[in-house]
Order: C-alpha cells, then sequence, then structure tokens
C-alpha cells in the first residue's frame, strides 16, 4: 500500500525559512513531499532562451533540494503544464492534502482553481495561505468598507491594522522531521527545457542596514548604491516579507513605505478587475489617441533616443534585468508622454525584461507614469529628461556609465521635448475629454 502524504507545492515562494504554506503543510500530520513545476505555459511565452529569471528559480531550486536531501528528504522539480503534472502525481502517490501559498495574479487564480477541482475528483483538500503580503484582498478597507484607491490613506490604515502576529515567523526547520523521507530525484537542466546558462548568480540575500538607515536621502539617485535591490527576492519569495517588514520597523520609515507600496499595489490588483483584464484605472484614459509610432518605440526599447537618462535606463535594463526605480519614472513618462505610445507596449517590454518583474508593481508602476493609475501622476505632469538629470545624476556618473558615446557630435535627441510635452498635453486633454 502507498504511504498518504501532503505536497508542498511551491512556487513564488522558494524559501525554507518563514514559509507559511509550509509549515501548515509539516504541521499537518502527513509527510510531506516539496514539488516544483516548471510550468509549460509560462515558460513558452519567454522568447528569449536565455531568460534570467528561469536561471535565478533554477539555482534556487538547486539550493532548496541541496538542503532538503541533506535531511533525507527531497525536492521534486517538474516540468510540464500544471493539469497533466498533478493528474500523474494522483496516480503516482496517495495525496491526502495539498498546500500551498495564495496567488493573485489572473494566470495563477486559474490555474490554482482548475488544480483546486482535480484535487477534489481525487477526494484530496486543496488549501491556500496568504504568505507573499502583509495584507491582502478587503483586509484594508477603509471606513466606508471600500477598498483605498490612495496611497497615504491606504499606508496609514495599513500601519495601524498591524500587529505582531501579522509578522509571525512561520518557521520550517524545526518541523524537518516531517518532510518525506525519499531517495533523490535528478534536477531538469535548464537545457532540457530548452532554456540556457545567463550571467545570473544567485547569493544569498542580505538586508543591509547600511543602505536602509540611508535610504530617505540616497534612494533617488541611480549612481549610488542606495537602494535594497531586494525586489528579486521579494518577486520569488527568496526572503519573507514578514522578516523584511520587521526590519523596516526599526526606524525605517521611508523604507517601509516602499514595502508598502508593494501591498497598495497587490490590493488594488486584487480589488479592481479592469487591472487584470489590460485595462486603464481610470477608464477614460482608454481614450487616449496614442501615436504609437513602432520606429521610436524601438528607439526607446533599445536605449537610443538621443536623451542621455532614458539611455542610461533602457540599457541599464537590456544589460541586466533591472532599473534603478527613479530612472523607471523618466523613461515611462518618457514613453506615455513624449512618444505618446500607450503604456501597456512599455509594461509589456518590462514583463519581458525586468528580474524583478511583477504583474501588480510593474502595472501600477505604469499606469501611474501614464496618469491612468489609481493614485497617479496627474496627466500634465511630464518630467524633463534634463531636469531629471540634473536633479539626480548631476555629475552624469550613472550615465558616462551606460552611455560612452554622451559627448560624440553624432549624439542627438530624437525630438524636441518642450514640442512633446506640448503635444502630449493636447492629445491627453482631447482623450480626457
Ligand atoms: P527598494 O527601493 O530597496 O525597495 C524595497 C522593496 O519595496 C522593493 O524591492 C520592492 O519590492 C518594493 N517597492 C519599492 N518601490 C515600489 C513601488 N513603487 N511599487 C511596488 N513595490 C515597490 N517593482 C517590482 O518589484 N516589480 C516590477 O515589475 C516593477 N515595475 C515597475 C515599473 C515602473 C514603470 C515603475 C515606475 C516601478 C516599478 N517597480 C517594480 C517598483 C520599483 O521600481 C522597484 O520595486 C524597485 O526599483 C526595486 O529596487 P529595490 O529592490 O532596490 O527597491
Amino acid at each position: 500500500m502507498k504511504r498518504e502524504i501532503a505536497i508542498f507545492w511551491y512556487r513564488r515562494d522558494l524559501r525554507l525559512q518563514d514559509n507559511r504554506g509550509l509549515q501548515h503543510a509539516l504541521q499537518s500530520g502527513l509527510q510531506v513531499l516539496p514539488i516544483f513545476i516548471f510550468d509549460e505555459n509560462i515558460l513558452q511565452r519567454l522568447d528569449d532562451k536565455q531568460d534570467r529569471r528561469v536561471d535565478f528559480i533554477h539555482q534556487v531550486l538547486q539550493n532548496i533540494k541541496k538542503d532538503l536531501i541533506s535531511n533525507g528528504s527531497d525536492l521534486l522539480v517538474l516540468h510540464g503544464k500544471p493539469e497533466d503534472v498533478w493528474a500523474k502525481l494522483f496516480e503516482e502517490y496517495d495525496i491526502k492534502s495539498i498546500f500551498c501559498n495564495h496567488d493573485y495574479e489572473k494566470y495563477g487564480i486559474e490555474r490554482d482553481n482548475m488544480i483546486e477541482a482535480l484535487a477534489i475528483k481525487n477526494n484530496v483538500t486543496f488549501k491556500t495561505f496568504k504568505d507573499q503580503c502583509i495584507f491582502e484582498k478587503t483586509e484594508i478597507l477603509s471606513g466606508g468598507g471600500t477598498p483605498y484607491t490612495v496611497f497615504s490613506p491606504y499606508a496609514r490604515k495599513w500601519k495601524e491594522t498591524l500587529s505582531k502576529e501579522h509578522l509571525t515567523n512561520y518557521d520550517v526547520m524545526s518541523l524537518s522531521e516531517y518532510f518525506l523521507k525519499v531517495s533523490n530525484s535528478e534536477m531538469i537542466s535548464l537545457k532540457q527545457m530548452g532554456f540556457e546558462k545567463t550571467d545570473m548568480n544567485f547569493e544569498e540575500p542580505l538586508v543591509n542596514q547600511d543602505i536602509i538607515q540611508k535610504y530617505k536621502d540616497q534612494r533617488d539617485f541611480p549612481a549610488i548604491a542606495g537602494t535594497t535591490r531586494l525586489s528579486i527576492h521579494l518577486r520569488f519569495g527568496t526572503l519573507s516579507i514578514r522578516q523584511l517588514v520587521k526590519a523596516a520597523q526599526t526606524g525605517h520609515e521611508s523604507w517601509l513605505n516602499e514595502l508598502i507600496w508593494r501591498d497598495f499595489y497587490f490590493n488594488i490588483l486584487a480589488n479592481f478587475p479592469q487591472i487584470n483584464e489590460g485595462k486603464s484605472f481610470k477608464s477614460q484614459y482608454d481614450k487616449i489617441k496614442w501615436r504609437n509610432n513602432e520606429e521610436e518605440f524601438e528607439k526607446w526599447c533599445t536605449g537610443n533616443t538621443g536623451f542621455p537618462i532614458i539611455d542610461a535606463g533602457m540599457r541599464e535594463l537590456n544589460n541586466t534585468g533591472f532599473m534603478h526605480n527613479r530612472v523607471r519614472m523618466i523613461v515611462a513618462s518618457f514613453l506615455c508622454k513624449d512618444l505618446l505610445i500607450d503604456w501597456k507596449w512599455g509594461e509589456q517590454y518590462f514583463a519581458q525584461k525586468l528580474n524583478d518583474f511583477d504583474f501588480s508593481a510593474n502595472n501600477g508602476g505604469w499606469q501611474w507614469a501614464s496618469g491612468s493609475g489609481c493614485d497617479a501622476a496627474p496627466y500634465f505632469r511630464v518630467f524633463n529628461p534634463d531636469s531629471q538629470t540634473l536633479k539626480f545624476d548631476k555629475e552624469l556618473k550613472y550615465i558616462k556609465k551606460w552611455v560612452p558615446e554622451l559627448n560624440s557630435l553624432t549624439y542627438m535627441p530624437m525630438l524636441d521635448h518642450k514640442m512633446a510635452r506640448d503635444r502630449a498635453l493636447r492629445v491627453y486633454k482631447e482623450g480626457l475629454n
């Protein structure tokens, strides 16, 4: 007879410490087999086969697997469409329960509904938990019982509501005896999935106290290592948000606010269905007549606009998969306003390139820049690339790193910013009336 087990399904919570769903699985009284599925539906949408995110996940899984093997257990790493993979697992094992953590994106919700239905058909319970944010769905509502659409009152309520219990450490390793004892399975290679190694090197994340101490004063300068660069770890759950909030609570208010922005955008995604449908938060912005010039878009994507701060940002993104937040705001404003290209084109490009790509934060950032979002920059606020440079990269240190041809005579702006600003104001006004 096969042994009854529970399965913990890893998705964007790739850690063995402080993992809520995993702890619940280990406390269930059943032996737990952790699994991860490289989802073909997601992988086949990635055109670049040297995708740093796939490489990152692969490296992290190898580490988790190693730790579990040294504990006499294993991490099963599978590849395929989730419904097919699960159908096989139901045949192979006597599964009593599936545990995982909540996913809030459209595809993730549909996938989980489908697997839950399959589980029920097989007499298996499917239990999911909040893990990737502090407050989810309708946990933070205004006095009138509606979701917040403006950040400041949301953040105030968030802070008032926060208690010790929200920062519980869901310890896993003290329950390590409940991992299923199995012999090692082979780890699928990147190549077997049609991917290649990249320059990505996974390092154990560290909260740098020095950075969060000086965050308020240094966060806006792209030439300084003034932000934590932890976004990829929050994206894939190699760090627990609860641990970060604890670190932020020791007097690092402005950094804490950034972590709350992340929850805020999860809140927007969960409560406003138009976001998951690719629409503007404010529907009247869907009427703007974008120019959508493909050649100009190409110049923006490749960092060849002739505006140094824009080109530096886009080249940083293309070369590293990261872009500093201040520069993300400047390049996004330039695309929507100066070039009058639909923010959804930019959103999509960032989704392909950003190592920390997260649907809710990315959509929030783009809708903020285009003016169409909740609590967005007003449409008539058009960043001036030169004055932004003067404020945030005065010595051109960041720019010179990415735009060595800066002083060449052939390096020329693709358009006149003043003309583009006036045009944007006119087109926005016409669209919104
Ligand atoms: P820090 O400044 O050290 O902040 C700590 C953490 O707080 C970040 O790691 C991140 O998880 C969170 N955070 C910070 N700022 C924001 C914000 N404005 N919104 C939501 N969360 C925030 N962030 C993503 O994680 N994924 C994205 O796909 C993404 N796309 C963006 C697109 C645009 C157009 C803009 C303007 C911003 C976007 N951001 C996105 C937010 C922000 O730029 C990044 O989170 C930040 O640059 C990551 O660097 P860091 O880890 O050093 O952040």
